[in-house]
């Protein structure tokens, strides 16, 4: 299979590739690359649903990483094949577009291309396949929006149970409710006016200490930073702040500028000059009526001191992107010259208090009016704990995001892709010919989620999806699979519920994946370069290439 691209020219064969180009071509370039796609599925099919297993990651350092978020273990995998490359890009537009269904996404495109497979085998052309499978696609988001229920940004009880269902299995579930609630308050919190959620808007801050439940959510911000000195006040109430990102020293000058200090007296007069600087800069800050300074920079010893004389609260070094939170969160501008800081750039918020967490000093500014931006934070018994339910709380606070930006929901546990393969599997018959058989291997594979579902519940597959496919017969739309009981139920009344956009946007990306990944019937690879080769063979350590 390693190939030299040679033509022949009156018997001399021409070479077109450079020596080392690895070229795979035809029915042999699609397994591979199927092969490929559909092992990135497999390495993460089983940590589907709330009885998915978990998994654990070493990194080349040796640092563990337990987890069952899909995007998380595929990031963490150090995956070199180009056609498995596609795959992780598909968990990462899930990622960037929904935030949660990310596994699903993964497993469906994988499923995709199995169910191509058999079609290949059957002798079906590629492209037959391809522009069956983006029909199904497109027919089946448009049968999806019929299909979807509404929700109102009102409806806490109905994003509440979002969250729920997509934190549950992530090692949230004994809190859930109380994690769930967290995150719908602070999306609603942070809603702009046009109606859409940046989940960016709010913070989450994770300690290790205390207990899942003693997460909270903070209307303002948390600030993983102490004040500067401790004869500063510890809490301000009625907050002025103000929001600096220059350093309060004295600039030192840009050129190697030597200064001769010759005379006592000029070295007096210099640090007197030095002096007069830095309090004017504090005076500045103080005649502003600022009573909390957070400065992105570094503040002088000697501004310390005047701050803390005049009764500021100061803190330095806060980063860029809180400093552009604690502006949406208490309405302060942030200014670069202290000499021009205006009424009108001051922030408000209630109160600015360090607390001790845990082993650290934070500082709390709450109490802000109409806040922005938030902060939830997250406390549990070890680090592995914490990440995960931070993990959760990103696919919670995504999905709530998502539902409110949206209004839309469709129901869980396999109901809605099961429903949508029925309605699908009507039409493919309406279609004829070929493509009908792709319709159909889209419409099988869909079913992939049901399938994966009662496997992690310990359950038979056949068995169940037999089943469910009986009830969607009998017209019961929200049957699916309760993987607690293991029994097939109404998943609306048990409230497994999820925004529609997981479902359209998981099932975009897969039927795209899969048909890009179908339409290669080419590989060409590029020699490497490799360092050492010249001193003959890879170096070691490398790993095997990319499997062609
Ligand atoms: P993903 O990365 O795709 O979000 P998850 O591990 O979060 O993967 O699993 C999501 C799947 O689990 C969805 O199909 C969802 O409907 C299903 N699910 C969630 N809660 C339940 C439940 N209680 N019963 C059955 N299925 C559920
Ligand atoms: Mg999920």
């Amino acid at each position: 299979m390693v190939g030299q691209q040679a033509g022949q020219l009156a018997g001399q064969p021409i070479l077109i590739l450079r020596e080392g180009s690895q070229r795979t071509r035809g029915r042999e370039a699609q397994s591979m690359n199927i092969m490929a796609a559909k092992a990135v599925a497999e390495a993460v099919r089983t940590t589907l649903g709330p009885k998915g297993m978990d998994k654990m990651l070493v990194d080349s350092m040796g640092d563990v990483v337990i987890t069952n978020d899909g995007a998380t273990i595929l990031k963490e995998m150090d995956i070199e094949h180009p056609a498995a490359k596609m795959m992780v890009e598909v968990a990462k537009t899930q990622d960037d577009e929904v935030g949660d269904g990310t596994t699903t996404a993964v497993v469906l495109a994988g499923e995709l291309l199995k169910k191509a497979e058999a079609l290949l085998d059957q002798d079906i052309h590629p492209t037959v396949i391809a522009s069956g499978y983006r029909h199904a696609s497109t027919k089946a988001r448009e049968i999806l929006s019929e299909m979807v229920g509404n929700v109102a940004p009102e409806d806490e009880e109905l994003l509440k149970k979002m969250a729920m269902t997509a934190m549950i299995g992530k090692g949230a579930e004994a809190v859930g409710d109380k994690l769930a609630e967290l995150s719908v308050k602070a999306v609603k919190a942070v809603v702009q006016e046009d109606g859409s959620v940046d989940v960016d808007d709010i913070k989450v801050e994770k300690k290790v200490g205390g207990n899942i439940g003693d997460s909270e959510l903070i209307e303002g911000m948390i600030i993983d930073k102490e004040r500067v000195r401790s004869d500063m006040p510890k809490k301000v109430e009625n907050a002025k702040i103000t929001l600096i990102d220059s350093a309060l020293e004295i600039e030192k000058t840009e050129v190697d500028a030597k200064i001769e200090i010759t005379s006592p007296e000029q070295m007096q007069a210099f640090l007197a000059e030095e002096e007069r600087m830095l309090k004017s800069m504090v005076d500045a800050i103080k005649g502003s009526g600022a009573n909390v300074v957070f400065c992105q920079k570094g503040i002088d010893d000697l501004a310390q001191h005047y701050l803390a004389k005049a009764g500021i609260f100061a803190a330095r070094r806060v980063k860029e992107s809180d400093m552009k939170k604690l502006a949406k969160a208490t309405g302060a501008k942030i200014v670069s010259n202290v000499q021009e800081i205006g009424k009108d750039d001051m922030g408000h918020a209630g109160l600015v208090e360090e607390r001790t967490i845990g082993d650290d000093e934070m500082t709390f500014v709450e109490k802000c009016k109409n806040p922005k931006a938030v902060s939830i934070i997250l406390r549990g018994g070890t680090e592995h704990v914490v990440d995960e339910v931070e993990r959760a709380m990103h696919d919670a606070l995504c999905v709530v995001g998502v539902a409110v930006e949206d209004g839309t929901f469709v129901v869980g546990g396999g109901a809605a892709e099961m429903e949508l393969a029925s309605k699908l599997r009507k039409y493919a018959a309406t279609v004829g010919g070929r493509e009908q058989l792709a319709i159909e291997a889209f419409t099988d594979a869909l079913e992939v989620i049901s399938r994966t579902l009662a496997e992690s519940a310990g359950l038979d597959q056949i068995d169940t999806l037999v089943e469910l496919r009986a009830e969607h017969e009998k017209g019961n739309k929200y049957a699916g699979l309760n993987v607690h009981t293991g029994k097939v139920a109404d998943m609306q009344k048990i409230g497994v519920i999820e925004p529609a956009r997981i479902k359209t946007q998981a099932i975009g990306s897969a039927a795209e994946a899969a048909i890009m990944i179908l339409r290669i019937d080419d590989v060409i690879a590029g020699g490497k370069l490799k360092e050492g080769m010249g001193a003959g063979g890879p170096p070691g350590g490398m790993p095997g290439g990319m499997g062609y």
